[in-house]
């Protein structure tokens, strides 16, 4: 079946024909080829993470990017004797603060404008102001906008502290590239639909070993409880506690032969910002300006606003669409916009492709 439109979201995302492919044959999860392959993603994402395997595990689990968030908070922050504080920059770093209030975690929102990054200074000046805070949790690519924000220069300042790490690296893992042997945080989470390009179905978590280890008992969901799937996994080598999305996880074996045969996160990372800075370019000389400045933007989703206060976004998207383009509605709350993604099987001709049929509903439509 001819796939009718590319996706220029940030997951689920347009994936190959062969990654696709892989999902053909139903696998069972006792299997030991099966178990093999679960072992071999596992080992694959650590190396992809330059994390040392000495130090870190990873651990897989059912569901979508959110539940491996949900799992993290809940299962790395003891029930009793801690304070999480949080930096929001969008609805990525709000969601945490949701998932700390159904917890009942105490929490500390360190709030900034959307359309600006964190600001590794206000942590520090947070961080002093409260110096009881035992967990951090923050967002690489706030995917809201499209900001990648400066984790490097913020995870010092929890070293310092011994403050637990955990971080939203959802939509830049396998894109941009990150040192996690560098970065030395605790918890990293991301998902299989979004830049190492598989279909939804699974979060993944890149854990420091001895962080993990000590969080037994902690969790107050049976489901995600982060412990115990590592446990299983690691005592079972391959194992799942429940059932797990097999087709899912073959089509995410498929994903990582793939990103390897590119050249790896560097050359992906490389493909992303030439798709970002056409697309950044054209759209600026088709008229529309830019919501984030360029210094904070990432190479995952690029954030526009509307060209006028009558600017009517269905009429444009289902536009885009019937010409073979999906694009994203946007989510700053406070100013009308529309997202473009840049993540995927995507190439620059593709943006080129997307300029042209923008230019033309331009045509057609002067009015808007
Ligand atoms: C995609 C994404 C998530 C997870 O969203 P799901 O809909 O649960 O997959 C979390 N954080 C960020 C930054 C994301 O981009």
């Amino acid at each position: 079946m001819k796939q009718p439109y590319l996706l220029l979201t940030p997951g689920p995302l347009s994936t190959t024909a062969t990654v696709k492919a892989a999902m053909q044959i139903d696998y069972c999860t006792w299997d030991q080829d099966y178990r093999e392959i679960t072992e071999k993603v596992r080992a694959q994402l650590l190396t992809v993470a330059h994390a040392n395997p000495e130090t870190y595990t990873s651990v897989l689990l059912q569901g979508s990017g959110s539940y491996g968030v949900e799992a993290t908070i809940g299962t790395a922050i003891p029930r009793q004797g801690a304070l999480l504080m949080i930096a929001i920059n969008g609805a990525y770093g709000q969601r945490i603060s949701e998932i700390a209030a159904y917890y009942q975690i105490p929490h500390i929102d360190v709030c900034f404008d959307e359309d600006q990054a964190v600001d590794p200074n206000k942590i520090a000046q947070a961080l002093a102001e409260h110096p009881e805070v035992t967990h951090f949790a923050m967002i690489h690519s706030e995917t809201t906008t499209g900001i990648l924000n400066p984790i490097e220069e913020i995870m010092p300042l929890l070293k310092a502290r011994h403050i637990v790490s955990i971080i939203d690296a959802m939509s830049s893992f396998g894109g941009v590239p990150l040192n996690i042997d560098e970065l030395d945080c605790d918890y990293l989470i991301s998902s299989s639909n979004k830049c190492i390009q598989g279909v939804p179905g699974f979060a993944f978590i890149i854990a420091k070993q001895q962080a993990l280890a000590k969080t037994a008992g902690n969790a107050r969901s049976l489901c995600l409880d982060l412990y115990e799937q590592w446990q299983t996994m690691t005592k079972f080598p391959g194992k799942w506690r429940f059932t797990s999305p097999t087709h899912v996880v073959h089509a995410f074996a498929q994903a990582l032969t793939e990103l390897t045969a590119e050249g790896g996160v560097t050359k992906r990372y490389q493909r992303y910002c030439e798709n970002q800075q056409r697309l950044s370019a054209g759209m600026q000389r088709l008229g529309f300006t830019l919501i984030i400045q360029p210094a904070i933007q990432g190479p995952i989703i690029t954030s526009f606003n509307y060209p006028t206060p009558a600017f009517d976004f269905h009429h444009f998207y289902q536009f885009l669409k019937t010409r073979g383009f999906v694009i994203y509605p946007g989510k700053v709350t406070t100013t009308p916009s529309f997202r473009i993604g840049s993540i995927g099987d995507v190439q620059p001709q593709d943006i080129d492709r997307l300029l042209t049929v923008i230019a033309d509903y331009q045509q057609h439509n002067q009015s808007h």
